[in-house]
C-alpha cells in the first residue's frame, strides 16, 4: 500500500477495523515518509519510532480482541508544547532542550486511551510566541506548499506535518491564532475551541487566560474525530468546563446551512493590510455559503482597532509571569559556572530564552510593574471586556461571524518582519482568544502564487459542533480541502 497517507480518518478507521492494513503497517508507512520527506520540511523535533511501533502493535492486538475505539491504531503528531512522559518536550526552546516530563498532558493521555499512536513531537515557535515558527530553537519549519515560505505559527510543525502527509492529523494550541493561522497558511482545517473545552493540564503555559488546545487536520470531519478525543472536563484544570461533550462526528450534518445567518464585520474587510487575493477568495467562499442557503448580514465590530494593543499587553503580561518558573534551578537550561545565585538566574534566562521570548517578558514585566499596572494591564483587561461584549452583541443578530483568518498568505522565510508588523498580522485571530470564543479555519482556495487562503468562522460559546458542521457541509460541496502540496504527493 503506497497511498495510506491519502486516506481520511474515517477511511483509516474503517481500513483498520476491516483488517485491510494493520496499525503497524500504517505507522511504518508514516515513519518512512517522515524519514524521507521531513529533511525538507523540518516539522518534527522528535520522532518516536520505537514507541510508535510498540503502540501500533498494542493497537493491532486491541483491534483483534474487539477492544478498539474508532481511532485505535491511527497515528498523530503532538505539538511539542504538550508534555509527554519519557519523551522530550521542548516548547521549541533551548530552555527545555533537556526536559523530559514526568507525566503526560491530559490531551496526550486521552489520545493514548483512545488508542492513537504518537509519531512524535512537532516544531513550534519558542513557547508559542510567534506567527512563523522561525523562533524555534530547532530551526524554521518550511511550508509544504512552497519550501521558501513559513508554515505560520506558532503551531507551524503541526500544520506542516499534516500538509506534507507526515501525519494524518495533529494537535495544536491557539493563544492568539496559533491553530487557525498555520492552518490557513498550509491549506488545512483547524479548530480553536471555546476557552475551557479542552484541558490545559500538561500543556506548557504561554498566556493562561488565552491558551487552548485543538485539532488540526485536512477536513472538518478529521478534526471532529480528534476533537472527540481532546474535549472534556478535567479535574486537574480548574478552568476546564464541566459540561457534556457533544459527539462532533455524529453532529457533522446537524447544523442547517439553509437560513444560517453569517455576520460580515464591515471593519474586518477594510483592514489596510488585507491582501486582494485573500479578500477575493474569502468573498467567493461566502458566496458559496450563500448559494448553499446561508444569509449574509453586514455587522459592526467596533473594537477592531483595539485588538492588537490589547492582546499584546495581556499575552506578554501573563507570559512574563508564567515564564518566571524557568530559573535555571528546578529544571530546564542552566548556565555554566554561575558566580552566584543572581548570575545563575540572569545567565540561565538570557542564554536559555530566544529574542522574541525575552522581548515579551520585558514588555509583560513592564506592563505589570507597580507604576504602570493600572495604566496598562488593568486598562487592557477593561478593553478586553468591551471586545467580548462587542461579539456578544453581534451574536444577537447572527449565528456565526466570517472573517479572513490572516490578512495575507504565507510569508517568505527570513522576511524578517519587524515585530510590530508581525503582531499586526494577528488582527483577525486574537480577539477570539480575548473573548474565549471558538473559531475555525477552512481552506478556500489559493492566491496568485498558489499559496493557500483561509476563511475563518467565529462562533458563540460552545458552538464547536456547529462550526465543524458548517465547514463539513462546505467541504462536501467544494474540494479545496482535498488539494495537496506537491511534496505530499511524493512517495516514500
Ligand atoms: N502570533 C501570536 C503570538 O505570537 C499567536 C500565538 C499563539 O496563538 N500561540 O502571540
Amino acid at each position: 500500500m503506497t497511498d495510506l497517507h491519502r486516506l481520511s480518518i474515517r477511511e483509516l478507521s474503517a481500513g483498520l477495523s476491516q483488517g485491510q492494513f494493520s496499525s503497524r503497517e500504517l505507522t511504518q508507512h508514516y515513519l518512512n515518509r517522515i524519514a524521507k520527506i521531513d529533511t525538507q520540511v523540518n516539522s518534527y523535533v522528535t520522532v518516536t519510532a520505537e514507541q510508535a511501533l510498540a503502540a501500533a502493535d498494542a493497537a493491532d492486538a486491541a483491534i483483534k480482541a474487539g477492544n478498539a475505539t474508532a481511532l485505535t491504531g491511527i497515528p498523530l503528531a503532538h505539538k511539542d508544547i504538550f508534555c509527554t512522559q519519557g519523551i522530550k518536550t521542548t516548547a521549541g526552546s533551548k530552555m527545555l532542550d533537556n526536559f523530559i516530563s514526568p507525566y503526560d498532558a491530559t490531551v496526550v493521555a486521552k489520545g493514548k486511551s483512545a488508542g492513537l499512536v504518537t509519531l512524535g513531537k512537532v516544531n513550534m515557535d519558542e513557547f508559542a510566541m510567534g506567527s512563523t515558527s522561525e523562533s524555534s530553537y530547532y530551526g524554521a519549519t518550511k511550508n509544504p506548499w512552497a519550501l521558501d515560505r513559513v508554515p505560520g505559527g506558532s503551531s507551524g510543525g503541526s500544520a506542516a506535518c499534516v500538509a506534507a502527509d507526515l501525519a494524518p492529523f495533529a494537535t495544536g494550541t491557539d493563544t492568539g491564532g496559533s491553530i487557525r493561522q498555520p492552518a490557513s497558511f498550509c491549506g488545512l482545517t483547524g479548530l480553536k475551541p471555546s476557552y475551557g473545552r479542552v484541558s490545559r493540564f500538561g500543556m506548557i503555559a504561554y498566556a493562561s487566560s488565552l491558551d487552548q488546545g485543538g485539532p488540526m487536520a485536512r477536513s472538518a470531519e478529521d478534526c471532529a474525530y480528534l476533537m472527540n478525543v481532546m474535549a472534556g472536563h478535567d479535574e486537574r484544570d480548574s478552568t476546564s468546563v464541566n459540561q457534556e461533550v457533544e459527539d462532533y462526528v455524529a453532529n457533522l450534518n446537524a447544523t442547517a446551512v439553509k437560513g444560517l445567518r453569517i455576520g460580515i464585520p464591515k471593519q474586518y474587510f477594510n483592514v489596510a493590510g488585507l491582501a486582494a487575493d485573500v479578500k477575493a477568495r474569502v468573498e467567493e467562499s461566502l458566496k458559496k455559503l450563500e448559494e448553499m442557503g446561508a444569509v449574509l448580514v453586514e455587522i459592526d465590530l467596533n473594537m477592531t482597532e483595539a485588538y492588537v494593543p490589547t492582546y499584546y499587553l495581556i499575552a506578554p503580561a501573563e507570559a512574563s509571569s508564567n515564564l518566571s518558573r524557568y530559573d535555571g534551578v528546578r529544571y530546564g537550561y542552566r548556565c555554566e559556572n554561575p558566580a552566584d545565585l543572581l548570575d545563575l538566574y540572569k545567565r540561565s534566562r538570557s542564554e536559555g530564552f530566544g529574542a522574541e521570548v525575552q522581548r515579551r517578558i520585558l514588555i509583560g514585566t513592564y506592563a505589570l510593574s507597580a507604576g504602570y499596572y493600572d495604566a496598562y494591564y488593568v486598562k487592557a483587561q477593561k478593553v478586553r471586556r468591551l471586545i467580548q461584549q462587542d461579539f456578544l452583541k453581534a451574536f444577537e443578530q447572527v449565528d456565526v461571524i466570517a472573517a479572513p483568518t490572516a490578512p495575507t498568505t504565507a510569508y517568505k522565510i527570513g522576511a524578517s518582519l519587524d515585530p510590530v508588523e508581525m503582531y499586526l498580522g494577528d488582527i483577525y485571530t486574537i480577539a477570539v482568544n480575548l473573548a474565549g470564543l471558538p473559531a475555525i479555519n477552512a481552506p478556500v482556495g489559493f492566491d496568485s502564487e498558489q499559496l493557500p487562503v483561509g476563511l475563518q468562522l467565529i462562533g458563540n460559546y460552545w458552538s464547536e459542533s456547529q462550526l465543524l458542521s458548517i465547514v463539513h457541509q462546505y467541504q462536501q460541496a467544494t474540494d479545496w480541502h482535498t488539494k495537496r502540496a506537491a511534496i505530499a504527493e511524493e512517495n516514500a
